[in-house]
C-alpha cells in the first residue's frame, strides 16, 4: 500500500467514474499508471472503450433535464458545497497530483490545489451572473428577449500537465451554465479528475452531471468527440491534436473550443530590472518542471544585458534542488514520463548541432536516475528558425536570444506558430504599452509571468487556438444565446404581411 496516495485502494472497482459510480473499464486494454520519479507503477486499470463512453454520455443526456432545468440559485449552492468538498480533500488531492504526475508537492499544495478550489467557488458565484442583453422593443410592435441557455452534454478532453486544474477549468464552467459533462482525462493522470468528480457528487450534483471516462486518445477521445449526443467539445492538449479533434468535431458540427499549445516569448528591453527579469525567467520556465503551456520559453534580451543576463540564469539555475516530490524541499520534480524526459533530451541533443548548451542538457545520475528527472537547461546562441526557438518542448528548457532594437524583439516575439502567452520587462511604460499591443497573445504579462487568477481569462491567438478558460468569458461560452420575439399587437393580418401577400394600403 502506498502511504502517499493508495490509488489501487480509492480506485478498486476502475478509472471510469459513470452516472455517480466507479466501474471498469471494457475495452480490453489495461494501463499502467507510472510515479515519474521512480518508474514504479501505483495502479493498472483498465481502459475505458466505445461502450463507456456511450454509457457516459447517455448518463450525461439524462442529467441534463435536471441539472439545465435547476435555478442559478440551486446551481450556485451546489457548486459552492463543491468548493468545501475539494477543501476538505485538499490533502489528498495534493498527494495524489504529485504522485502521478511527479508534481513537487510545494507547487500541488500551493498553487495546482488551492487554485482549483477557487475555481469552484468562483464558479459557484457566477453561476447567479448569466446575462443577455436588456429586454425591449426593437421592433415598435414586437419585445424581444434574450435567452443564455445550456449547451447540453459537453465532451471535454485534457492533457496530463494540469490534470486536476485541467478538470476544473473545464468542468466548472460547464457545469455552472447548466450543461452536463463527460471529461476524459489523459489516459496517464486519471488520479485527480477521479477524485474531483467523487467531491462533487458527495457535494449533491445529481449523478450523470459530470462523467469520467479514463480512456486512450485515438478511441475513447475520438469517440467522444464525434458522438452524435455530444453538443460541443472542449479540448485543450497538443495543436496537432487539435486540429484532429477539429476534424472529428466539424463532422458533427459541434461547438469548439480548443486551447492549444504555446512557446511563450520572454522580452527583457534593456532598461528592465535585471535581477527580477533572472528571478522571473527561472520560475517561468521551470514551473511544473517546464511542461506549462504559458512557460517562459524564448528569452529575449537586449544586447546591453544580453551577457549578464545569461549568467544569471545559469547561475540560478544551478541552484534549483531536484528531489522526491514529496520532500517539501524539493523544487523540481521529473517529467511526466521517461518518454518526455526523451523527448526533451531529443530537442537539446539536436540543438548541440548549431547552438550553446550554457547549463544542463542531460538527466541527472545518481539517486535520480531511475526518475524521469533532467536538469534545468539553458540554451544560447541558436538561430530563430532552428526548431528549439520554433517548437513547443515541454520540459525545463529556456533558450536564450539576443536583440538590438525594441522592434527587432517584438517581432522574434511574434515569430512562431503560437500565441498563448508572452511577457515584457522594462520600467519604461510606454515600451511595455507598446509590447502588450503588439505581442499577438491570449495574455502578456509585465515584469511577471506565470501568475493566473479564476477572474481573467486564459486562452490563446493563432495555433495556440481559440476560446477562453476560466472568467466569466469561458463561463459564457458553455452557453448558447437564443433570441425570442413576443408580437405585441395581437392583430392577425400583421402589417409587414403584405410583402408576402395581398395589396399594398
Ligand atoms: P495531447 O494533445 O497529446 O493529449 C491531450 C489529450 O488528448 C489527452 O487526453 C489525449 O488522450 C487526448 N487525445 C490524444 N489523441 C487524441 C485524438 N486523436 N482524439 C481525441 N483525443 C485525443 O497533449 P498532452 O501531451 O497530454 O499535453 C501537452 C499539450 O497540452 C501541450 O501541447 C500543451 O501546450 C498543451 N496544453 C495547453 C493548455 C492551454 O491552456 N492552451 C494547457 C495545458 C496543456
Amino acid at each position: 500500500m502506498d502511504q502517499r496516495f493508495d490509488a489501487t485502494e480509492r480506485f478498486a472497482e476502475g478509472a471510469q467514474f459513470i452516472a455517480g459510480s466507479l466501474r471498469s473499464g471494457s475495452s480490453g486494454r489495461t494501463q499502467d499508471v507510472v510515479d515519474p520519479a521512480t518508474g514504479e507503477t501505483v495502479y493498472s486499470y483498465e481502459l475505458a472503450g466505445e461502450a463507456e463512453v456511450d454509457a457516459a454520455v447517455e448518463a450525461a443526456r439524462r442529467a441534463f433535464a435536471d441539472w439545465g432545468g435547476a435555478t442559478p440559485g440551486e446551481r450556485s449552492d451546489t457548486l459552492h458545497r463543491f468548493a468545501a468538498a475539494l477543501t476538505e480533500d485538499a490533502g489528498d488531492l495534493a498527494r495524489a497530483e504529485s504522485l502521478n504526475c511527479g508534481k513537487p508537492i510545494k507547487l500541488s499544495e500551493e498553487f495546482d490545489v488551492p487554485g482549483s478550489i477557487d475555481n469552484a467557488a468562483f464558479f459557484a458565484g457566477a453561476a447567479r451572473h448569466l446575462e443577455g442583453k436588456a429586454a425591449g422593443e426593437y421592433s415598435a410592435d414586437h419585445t424581444s428577449v434574450i435567452r443564455r441557455e445550456p449547451i447540453g452534454v459537453v465532451g471535454s478532453i485534457a492533457p496530463w500537465n494540469y490534470p486536476l486544474q485541467m478538470a476544473a477549468w473545464k468542468v466548472l464552467p460547464a457545469l455552472a451554465a447548466g450543461n452536463t459533462i463527460v471529461l476524459k482525462p489523459a489516459e496517464i493522470t486519471p488520479f485527480t479528475s477521479l477524485l474531483f468528480a467523487q467531491a462533487a457528487q458527495r457535494a449533491g450534483l445529481p449523478d450523470g452531471a459530470l462523467n469520467i471516462v479514463s480512456g486512450a486518445g485515438r478511441d475513447a477521445g475520438e469517440h467522444l468527440v464525434g458522438h452524435p449526443s455530444v453538443a460541443m467539445t472542449s479540448f485543450t492538449g497538443s495543436t496537432a491534436v487539435g486540429k484532429r479533434v477539429a476534424e472529428i468535431a466539424t463532422g458533427t458540427v459541434k461547438r469548439l473550443h480548443l486551447e492549444l499549445g504555446g512557446k511563450a516569448p520572454f522580452v527583457v528591453f534593456d532598461d528592465a530590472d535585471l535581477e527580477a527579469a533572472v528571478h522571473g525567467a527561472v520560475a517561468g520556465a521551470l514551473i511544473n518542471t517546464g511542461q506549462d503551456c504559458t512557460a517562459a520559453t524564448r528569452a529575449y534580451v537586449q544586447r546591453p544585458l544580453y551577457d549578464a543576463f545569461v549568467s544569471g540564469v545559469a547561475d540560478l539555475m544551478a541552484t534549483v534542488r531536484l528531489g522526491d516530490p514529496f520532500d517539501p524541499s524539493t523544487d523540481l520534480g521529473p517529467l511526466i514520463s521517461h518518454a518526455q524526459r526523451d523527448r526533451v533530451a531529443g530537442f537539446v541533443d539536436r540543438a548541440r548541432a548549431y547552438a550553446t548548451v550554457v547549463t544542463g542538457g542531460e538527466a541527472p545520475q545518481g539517486g535520480l536516475a531511475k526518475g524521469a528527472y533532467y536538469l534545468p537547461t539553458l540554451i544560447a546562441g541558436a538561430a530563430q528558425d532552428s526548431e528549439i526557438v520554433q517548437s513547443e518542448i515541454f520540459g525545463p528548457v529556456l533558450v536564450v536570444l539576443p536583440f538590438d532594437s525594441d522592434d527587432e524583439g517584438i517581432a522574434l516575439a511574434n515569430d512562431t506558430p503560437y500565441g498563448l502567452a508572452a511577457s515584457a520587462w522594462s520600467r519604461d511604460v510606454y515600451r511595455t504599452g507598446r509590447a502588450t499591443r503588439e505581442i499577438n497573445a491570449g495574455c502578456v504579462w509585465v515584469n511577471d509571468h506565470i501568475p493566473i487568477i479564476s477572474e481573467m481569462p486564459h486562452g490563446g491567438a493563432k495555433a495556440s487556438g481559440f476560446g477562453k478558460d476560466m472568467s466569466a468569458y469561458s463561463f459564457e461560452e458553455y452557453t448558447q444565446v437564443k433570441h425570442v420575439m413576443y408580437d405585441n399587437t395581437a392583430v392577425a393580418r400583421k402589417d409587414w404581411h403584405r410583402t408576402i401577400f395581398g395589396d399594398r394600403p
